[in-house]
């Protein structure tokens, strides 16, 4: 199969879809991979990488022109020209919250499997994953530079020293951002506690901790109980399908220290905390009530280089299977099939038809 990889263009998005070590794969297994001129610079990748891996370079619309184009954003406006009926696009697609760009696929007649619906049999998004890893390791990074007195913070090392107390790193929600941001808050040596409402994620987390950490079932009499000594509360919840519950309201941040610090990873799907909302990495806190709130909603975005080479590692396996078999694949593949999106002109996906009062 002819795969193409063009360049990501939307703006500050600095990812690309393969690395020279997945294009080397897939020339290995036969197919043939156009990458546009200077797709990897955003992550460091040179062209003459590809090149070596055995990729051809092009423009755009050479990329475009392949079986299966294979990107980490979703289509913007100025790419829906190169959509078309016998093109099988493998990205991020996130339909429920893009009626345009539903419309321009189901137009097009394009084959449109999205990295976000892909679910395994346990029920794991497997797509999505390495960005919530990602995003949960940089919250302590970030709220452990927005505590520094210099920034606006309350001049606390999360670590502490010898003789002196650690910072207090609570964190709403025990899934994959949680536990990676209990990880990285534990290795700088801050006293963490870890709050969820599944019973069993608490004692998985209690476990394989070793009680190094604190778990507390997830309620407002924990929560507010817990916010007078918090330096740094990362927002981590996930309610499938559902805007995120406000757990920390407006009228819990007098509780907080002034210059303590929130990190809500939850932003994309409208925050944990009542007074959040989404900022950018230029922009990236805001004051309320003495409190810092940090909002980026792309996360992932900081480290293109690391997330580039995560989220490939995981996407490479599913694009092998694309590329041997085409659609064929979406049918043997229990979980390819839930990242069918849109198939000759409909919609195939019930979350995203409900989302927007289309037909299934
Ligand atoms: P996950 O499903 O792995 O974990 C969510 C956890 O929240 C689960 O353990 C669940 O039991 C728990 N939960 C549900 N209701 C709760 C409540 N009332 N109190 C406490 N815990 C509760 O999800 P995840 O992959 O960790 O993602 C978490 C959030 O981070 C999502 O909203 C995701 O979209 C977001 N995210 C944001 C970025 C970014 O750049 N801002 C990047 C990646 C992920």
């Amino acid at each position: 199969m002819k795969i193409g990889l063009p360049k990501e263009i939307k703006v500050k998005e600095n990812r690309v879809a393969l690395t020279p070590g997945g294009v080397g794969t897939l020339v290995r297994r036969g197919h043939s991979v156009v990458v546009e001129h200077n797709a990897g610079v955003g992550s460091g990748i040179q062209d003459a990488e590809y090149v070596q891996a055995g990729a051809t370079m092009g423009s755009a619309a050479d990329a475009w022109a392949a079986d299966m184009v294979v990107k980490v954003k979703e289509p913007i406006a100025s790419e829906y020209g190169y959509l078309r009926e016998d093109l099988l696009l493998f990205t991020y697609l996130h339909l429920a919250a893009d009626r345009e760009l539903t419309e321009a696929l189901l137009k097009a007649g394009t084959t449109g499997v999205a990295y976000e619906t892909v679910q395994e049999t346990d029920g794991s998004l497997p797509l999505l994953s390495p960005m919530s890893e990602v995003a949960g390791r940089l919250s302590v990074q970030a709220g452990a530079y927005h505590l520094q007195k210099p920034v606006g913070g309350r001049g606390v090392l999360l670590g502490g020293v010898p003789g002196v107390q650690a910072g207090h790193v609570v964190i709403v929600g025990g899934g994959v951002v949680g536990t990676n941001a209990a990880k990285m808050a534990m290795g700088l040596g801050a006293k963490v506690t870890v709050l969820d409402v599944s019973h069993r994620r608490l004692t998985y987390l209690d476990d394989v901790f070793f009680g190094k950490l604190t778990t507390m079932m997830s309620s407002e009499a924990n929560i507010r109980a817990l916010l007078p000594e918090t330096d740094l509360l990362v927002g981590a919840v996930l309610i499938p399908g559902a805007k995120a519950p406000h757990l920390v309201t407006r009228d819990m941040l007098p509780l907080m220290q002034e210059g303590s610090v929130i990190v809500d990873v939850a932003v994309d799907q409208g925050g944990c905390v009542e007074t959040i909302h989404a900022t950018t990495h230029d922009d990236p806190t805001y004051i309320v009530d003495g409190v810092i709130h940090y909002g980026v909603a792309n996360m992932p975005g900081a480290v293109p280089r690391t997330s580039t080479f995560a989220l490939t590692n995981q996407t490479l396996p599913y694009a092998l299977q694309l590329a041997e078999r085409g659609i064929d694949a979406v049918r043997r593949s229990k979980a390819l099939a839930l990242g069918l999106n849109t198939r000759a002109g409909k919609l195939t996906y019930k979350g995203v038809a409900d989302a927007l009062g289309l037909d299934y």
